[in-house]
């Protein structure tokens, strides 16, 4: 068995399997055997079943929220978030499975005519991280269920507790066994089995770009289809023509979300010379009000690292700031709560070889860089590797449509820190992956478009 502990305290609060590989094996045989019949329900039969599934999670919330709190670590108003953000998914794709439209194309031939279809891929895999641990279920399994697609999830091994229960809630409203399977255990193992299986022919891998490049290199000798969300080192710019107090509201709101443990987390923060000191100055009233202890209240608090390792790097990249000679404004080390908790830390004076200006921080810190003009904050930002999402905060209606265009990032959130519904494409380009999730683009990438000639029609 793998025990699950809750970062804020290191207690036990669960358990769950560690699958053995004839385990393993007989659920992905359960995934591949209930593809057929699931595949040709009628779209409405699957929209009501996921509906049924909506209804029952939305009658459950607060068992849910509470699970969320004590595996993950984040506070309660945020895993309500979550269950709302991962329930919206349930929702839209519930709505969803019933306009998987084709096409017609005028015909080339006078006795012909043209239609495209879209299929169902087959049966699909996913693998989570435990940063959403239950809206990166959701929005997984909904829309390939929607599809009419089969599905078996991975989950991470800190948080399975809750892809347990989204699963027993599946089973009591109906979605049948092999539809949406679960396995836990050696995640190298169930990766390769994944990856090598030719029945499975799509996976969708959430997590870090390091196993992601594993997996896609993997799944190369099966061309197995992939979506691919993964790292971020998003850019978080403000204009010295921005809405200061909206442009505050949102640094704080998309930092210390999930403790800044999310791959939308600002990395770097570019503030204009003209508001620089302002800005963090007003950063640092606001941010140090902000409290740090176990999620299990009502208020928000900054909850936990998830684990040692996370810690572990927060840390040394501010310890590195610091020896670079880079000024620590606020916090910059452990909490006097202990174990795993570290202070909401805002470091400036940074220049863009800091180690943080190029690794993902995934912990609660501000890193505040100054910049001068639109083109240099521009090719500041683009230069990483990554691409998932970037910010900016600006009332020059031209400026924005200039950065809409030229921020490389497969997101762009103009004059707001919050990204995420159920309605949107979300996804990266560059080293953040490929394929989007959400909206109707995410279940283009569980179909496969089929065309069919009908020749010989007569005139
Ligand atoms: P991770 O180490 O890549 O783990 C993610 C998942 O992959 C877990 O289920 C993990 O299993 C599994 N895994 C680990 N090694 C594997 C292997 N060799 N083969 C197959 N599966 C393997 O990432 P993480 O540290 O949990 O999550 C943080 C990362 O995810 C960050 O980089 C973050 O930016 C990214 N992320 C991206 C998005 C997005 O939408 N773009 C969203 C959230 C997070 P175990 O838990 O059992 O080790």
């Amino acid at each position: 068995m793998i025990d699950v502990l809750n970062p804020a305290n290191g207690q036990t609060v669960g358990q769950a399997p560690a699958m053995s590989v004839s385990e393993v094996n007989a659920a992905i045989d359960r995934t591949c055997a209930a593809f057929p019949a699931w595949s040709r329900q009628l779209a409405k039969a699957r929209s009501d079943l996921l509906r049924r599934w909506f209804e029952r999670i939305r009658d459950d919330k607060a068992a849910f929220a509470e699970l969320i709190v004590k595996e993950n670590g984040k506070c309660l108003s945020e895993a309500y978030a979550e269950v709302d953000y991962g329930l919206g998914f349930i929702e839209w794709y519930a709505e969803e499975a019933k306009r998987v439209y084709g096409d017609t194309i005028p015909s080339h031939a006078a006795d012909s005519a043209i239609t495209v279809v879209k299929e169902p891929v087959g049966p699909t895999a996913a693998i989570t991280p435990w940063n959403f641990p239950f809206m990166m279920i959701t929005r997984k399994i909904a829309t390939a269920l929607a599809a009419g697609c089969t599905m078996i999830i991975k989950p991470a091994e800190e948080t399975p507790l809750t892809a347990y229960k989204l699963l027993e809630a599946a089973r009591e409203v109906g979605i049948p066994e092999g539809v949406f399977e679960m396995v836990t255990g050696d995640p190298k193992a169930i990766g390769a089995r994944f990856t090598s299986d030719t029945r499975i022919r799509k996976l969708s891998f959430t997590g870090s770009t390091a196993v992601g490049r594993l997996l896609a290199s993997a799944s190369g000798q099966t061309l197995t289809r992939m979506t691919l969300e993964l790292g971020g080192n998003a850019p978080f710019i403000v204009f010295d023509d921005a809405d200061l107090e909206a442009a505050l509201e949102g640094a704080v709101g998309a930092k210390l979300r999930n403790s800044g443990q999310v791959c939308i987390s600002p990395n770097r923060f570019y503030v204009h010379d003209a508001i620089h000191d302002r800005f963090i100055e007003a950063l640092a009233e606001r941010v140090s009000r902000v409290e740090v202890g176990d999620g299990m209240r009502d208020d928000f608090v900054v909850g936990p690292m998830i684990n040692r390792a996370g810690f572990d790097k927060v840390a040394s990249l501010v310890d590195e700031a610091r020896a670079h000679g880079a000024r620590i404004v606020l916090g910059g080390q452990a909490h006097a709560a202990g174990g795993l908790f570290y202070e909401p830390t805002i470091v400036s004076g940074l220049d863009d070889d800091a180690e943080m200006a190029r690794t993902e921080i995934f912990g609660p810190v501000f890193a505040v860089y100054r910049f001068d003009t639109e083109d240099e904050v521009i090719a500041r930002a683009n230069a990483t590797e990554y691409g998932l999402v970037a910010y900016a905060y600006t009332r020059d209606l031209g400026r924005s449509l200039r950065l809409s265009r030229a921020l490389e990032a497969g997101m762009v959130i103009l004059n707001s820190g919050s990204v995420g519904t159920a309605s949107v494409p979300f996804g990266g380009i560059k080293q953040s992956g490929y394929g989007r999730e959400g909206s109707y683009y995410g279940i283009e990438e569980y179909v496969d478009v089929k065309y069919v000639l009908m020749s010989g029609l007569g005139r």
